[in-house]
């Protein structure tokens, strides 16, 4: 293996193994270099992909070209469709993951890439030397490379806390990395750490199943991988189990408040406001006693069950005694502890909407080092930095999704917008236009975003085809009329469409409130003799039936975005007479490229909005 690259990267997590797998479908000679102990693409804590706003960017990156949809669908063990009950415009897909599939999985694809090269060894220093990078080793490999990313996750500096005791590592059982500035001494670090949390492991063998309700996996929701077959299960299929804390489990936390790093001071990190330990939750809602506790397998052959939604990072034998007081853990054995780990995170108001950092060209940065938490935005990140790390390389345009209509977009401009101040999480408040931005419909979102990339395999045939049915599908349902006729009003009865008083067009029976759009849309194409792709299927009847909700709200949100859209020249406000010496400190620090970007930037007046609004845009 020679030792000259075309894009290296740091870091196997989720964020670099896209990086890696994206980077590798173009013709370029690509490096990952990965520390040891952390297998690539691992889950070091919940084993499951997905959720509500991330399904979204896990088919958003599926349609791209990336890995995560291919790997979470071979590895699936339980699958959900979230928000089922509030109807198709707002459902997620989650699927719980068997964590030793996952990565092995993972591991398979990227090696089977010929023009990939996988290096397992810690990176101890970057530096620049002329338009090349130069990457050292622990064991003193040298590596060379036109563009490098960065994607170090948790290790960077990383200090893990149970209780009193703290060690370094990077994560449980790996050692860290040095840090962000020792990494790379050119580069801006946020000025405090963050911090995530994970809780103990339980010995699946010392769980008392029947007393909790069990979640099955559910056969109807789809794979998220546009070319597998969509309701295909590739492993054994488990169910999850659901359990709750009471006062006992509250009342043993609080009580333990001075032993707890996070709240005796040993911990100086932010930590997630949206994924809060089970202490956070016991002193932030103190009227409360009961949190639900999902208690999720980490895979078919593993003796280690996840319990969702109490990371902890309380001392040990606090941990074994708020375990036992909850319903089916009595006897629980926890077979690794909670604990939390504490890193460096680099300033994203110094990266460009490639993830590129400013000042660097051909640095780029993603994931968890960026200050987000979970593993679909980690991909999301690394997908978009190896596809520009790439186009950069060869010369050609950059891709930046726009937060109009994916969640990638939304993530990347709400990073680069401001100087990280917590763990960012997606969700789907993030969006403006989020009945729009919908899992059912991300081939329609994404196709133009992967058609820009100049590839040419399966998943753009597959694309292109779905965009042909759908508009055929389009034109059926705005054609197709039911005139009521007896034969008419007998087929309506027979299939329980509701009653045909007046003639109605197929889109209008889509739109009946208590119908199921799917189903009907599905059985009326079987009638008329046409076969569709069960996704264009899809895509047409829950589009047809919240059509004028979603016109509203895309009517809506373009009006937002028309504005934010426009360029601004940070320069020209940076110099300006009319903005106050503060926002022009801050605009000076995120040099915004467009008013959308302005707006979101923490600080600046109204005043200075309405400035540059009726001046400069
Ligand atoms: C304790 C813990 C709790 C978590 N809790 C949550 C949670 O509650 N919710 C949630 O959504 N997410 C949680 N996560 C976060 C989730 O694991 C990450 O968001 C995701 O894995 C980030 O992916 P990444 O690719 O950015 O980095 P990581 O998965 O951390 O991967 C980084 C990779 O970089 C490699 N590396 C690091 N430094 C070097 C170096 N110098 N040289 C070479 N290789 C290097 C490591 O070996 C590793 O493979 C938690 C993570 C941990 C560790």
């Amino acid at each position: 293996m020679s030792n000259s690259f075309d894009i290296l990267i740091i870091g196997g997590g989720h964020a670099g193994s896209e990086a890696a797998w994206i980077s590798s479908q173009f013709d370029l000679k690509v490096g990952l270099i990965s520390g040891p102990g952390a297998s690539l693409a691992s889950t070091p804590c919940n084993p499951a992909v997905g959720g509500v706003g991330k399904g979204q960017v896990v088919r958003e990156i599926d349609a791209l070209g990336g890995l995560m949809g291919i790997v979470a669908d071979k590895a699936g063990i339980q699958y959900r469709t979230l928000n089922e009950s509030k109807g198709f415009a707002v459902q997620s897909t989650r699927v719980q993951v068997d964590k030793e599939l996952y990565t092995k999985y993972a591991e398979e694809l990227l090696s089977s890439r010929d023009n990939l090269s996988i290096v397992r060894e810690m990176v101890l220093a970057v530096k620049r030397n002329g338009e090349k990078f130069i990457v050292t080793t622990e064991s003193g490999n040298i590596y060379s490379s036109a563009k490098v990313i960065i994607t170090t996750g948790t290790f960077l500096a990383g200090k893990l806390h149970t209780g009193e005791e703290q060690k370094a590592g990077g994560r449980v059982e790996c050692q860290e990395s040095v840090g962000l500035n020792d990494l790379f001494s050119e580069i801006k670090t946020l000025p405090n750490r963050f911090k995530t949390g994970t809780p103990p492991r339980i010995d699946r063998k010392t769980i008392n199943y029947s007393v909790m309700e069990p979640q099955e996996s559910d056969f109807g929701t789809r794979n998220f991988h546009s070319l597998s077959e969509p309701f295909e299960r590739n492993s054994k299929q488990v169910p999850c189990y659901l359990t709750r804390t009471n006062s006992e489990t509250l009342s043993i936390i609080r009580a333990n408040k001075e032993r707890s790093p996070i709240f005796n001071g040993q911990i100086k990190g932010v930590g997630p406001r949206y994924c809060p330990s089970i202490e956070d939750k016991a002193f932030r809602y103190t009227e409360k006693d009961i949190h639900h506790v999902f208690v999720e397998p980490e895979g078919l052959n593993l003796e280690s069950i996840y319990p969702n939604g109490i990371s902890t990072s309380l001392p040990k034998d606090v941990q074994e005694s708020f375990i036992q007081t909850i319903s089916g853990l009595e006897n629980a054995k926890i077979l690794v502890h909670g604990y939390a780990v504490e890193y460096d995170v680099v300033d994203t108001s110094e990266l460009s909407r490639l993830m590129e950092y400013k000042d660097i060209a051909g640095l780029f940065f993603a994931g968890q080092v960026c200050g987000t938490s979970g593993y679909e935005e980690a991909a999301g990140q690394g997908i978009i930095a190896g596809i520009n790390a790439s186009l950069s390389f060869l010369g050609k345009e950059s891709l930046v999704l726009d937060r109009n209509d994916s969640y990638i977009g939304v993530m990347v401009e709400d990073l680069v917008s401001n100087r990280r101040d917590e763990p960012y999480r997606l969700f789907t408040a993030r969006s403006e236009n989020r009945l729009y931005v919908r899992e059912d419909n991300t081939i329609l979102r994404m196709n133009k975003y992967r058609k820009s990339l100049g590839l040419s395999t399966r998943l753009d045939f597959f694309q292109e085809s779905i965009i042909d049915e759908v508009e055929i599908l389009e034109k059926l349902v705005d054609s197709t009329m039911f005139y009521s006729t007896e034969a008419n009003k007998e087929y309506f009865s027979l299939k329980d469409y509701g009653t045909l008083e007046n003639n109605i067009s197929l889109k209008e029976l889509l739109r009946r409130p208590n119908l199921n759009p799917v189903i009907v849309l599905e059985a009326e194409t079987v009638r008329v003799g046409a076969k569709f792709h069960s996704d264009a299927v899809r895509t047409v009847a829950i589009a047809s039936k919240y059509e004028g909700y979603i016109d509203r709200a895309v009517i809506e949100s373009e009006k937002i975005n028309r504005m934010s859209k426009r360029r601004i020249d940070w320069e020209v406000l940076a110099d300006s007479k009319n903005i106050s010496f503060e926002c022009k400190l801050r605009i000076k620090q995120i040099r915004p490229e467009t008013f959308g970007q302005l707006q979101r930037i923490d600080g600046i007046r109204p005043a200075t909005l309405a400035y540059v609004a009726g001046n400069l845009v």
